[in-house]
């Protein structure tokens, strides 16, 4: 994404049978359960057998799976093969799969997209960039090197495909996108621009959701995640209420940053966004977003807030 314009301080699941059975009242008693379980430390918590919870363990492999890739950097054969990771991941879950192609500059991207719920009804996209920013410009001295993309490209990745699996693809009551876009973080550099994968997808788009969740950079261990400015109020002030109900406090409900993202096509088309991003980042745009710095408390965190929100939505609330 692109650098902050300035810190404002003007505030201008695969559900199991039982679960799916007992319907959304449940849902409740269970996650209790597990933040009770979370209090005997990391690994006692994650129940990573589990295939109703989203399990930040799990997601942290996803992030390591596209880090060993090595950087995702658009036309390169790392970015190809995360594609096809990520498109044979959602498909395992049960996810329909298309790939959206698109033109940079002569060179072919493409958007990923993991289809899923109920046939009909309201359309709730969650998104995420997948590629990795060609540059590490903001490293001192700067290096021509490419950024590894551990939080900023593989975080977001993950906790879309760890989502894909606790989410059931078949069982929402409404319409459910897992869009994973190209092209996010090219801006700035050679007369590359940021955000042209969401901006095509939004361009083409024939639904009009009734909410879009992009996360990025939600990995860091030290996790802050305020509000991004130019995001949907509302619709912000859901997630961060249920992460405070859940005890987290990686969601800080304050101020944060006004950010260029993935989210900003679909606010231009007048639609609720929201962009889950945690700027406070020291390692973003360098050759230190490693691995290392990517916590599965904090990708935990982010999934399971999301997993409730999805799981409680009410479609009225967005109107
Ligand atoms: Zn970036």
């Amino acid at each position: 994404m692109m650098p902050p314009a300035a810190k404002s301080a003007l505030f201008s699941v695969k559900w199991t049978e039982a679960m799916r059975r007992a319907g959304r009242a449940a849902i409740w008693p269970v996650f209790a359960g597990v933040l009770v379980a979370c209090g005997a430390g990391p690994t006692a918590g994650a129940e990573p057998n589990s295939p109703s919870v989203f399990d930040g363990e799990r997601a942290r492999v996803i992030v390591a799976d596209q880090v060993a890739l090595g950087p995702r950097v658009p036309g390169s054969e790392a970015h190809g093969r995360a594609g096809e990771y990520i498109l044979a991941r959602l498909q395992d879950e049960g996810w329909e799969v298309e790939e959206q192609g698109f033109d940079d500059r002569g060179g072919q991207r493409r958007n990923l997209i993991g289809r899923g719920g109920a046939a009909g009804g309201p359309l709730v996209i969650l998104g995420a960039h997948y590629d990795t920013r060609p540059i590490a410009d903001r490293a001192e001295p700067p290096v021509e090197a490419p950024v590894p993309g551990a939080n900023d490209g593989a975080s977001g990745a993950a906790v879309l495909l760890e989502l894909a699996r606790v989410l059931p693809a078949d069982g929402l009551d409404f319409r459910l996108w897992l869009v994973f876009f190209d092209a996010e973080d090219g801006g700035g550099l050679a007369g590359g621009e940021w955000i042209l994968g969401s901006r095509h997808f939004a361009a083409t788009l024939e639904d009009t959701p009734a909410a879009v969740v992009v996360v990025d950079m939600v990995g860091d261990a030290d996790l802050q995640l305020r509000y991004e400015l130019h995001s949907d109020e509302a619709l912000g002030q859901q997630i961060w209420a249920t992460a405070g109900r859940l005890g987290y406090s990686g969601f800080v409900p304050e101020p944060g940053y006004s950010i260029l993202d993935d989210h900003i096509p679909f606010l231009e088309l007048g639609i609720p966004a929201v962009d889950l991003i945690d700027f406070d980042y020291p390692y973003w745009h360098t050759t230190e977003d490693t691995l290392d710095k990517v916590s599965a408390d904090s990708l935990e965190q982010v999934g399971r807030t999301l997993q409730m929100w999805l799981t409680e939505l009410d479609f009225e609330s967005l109107e």
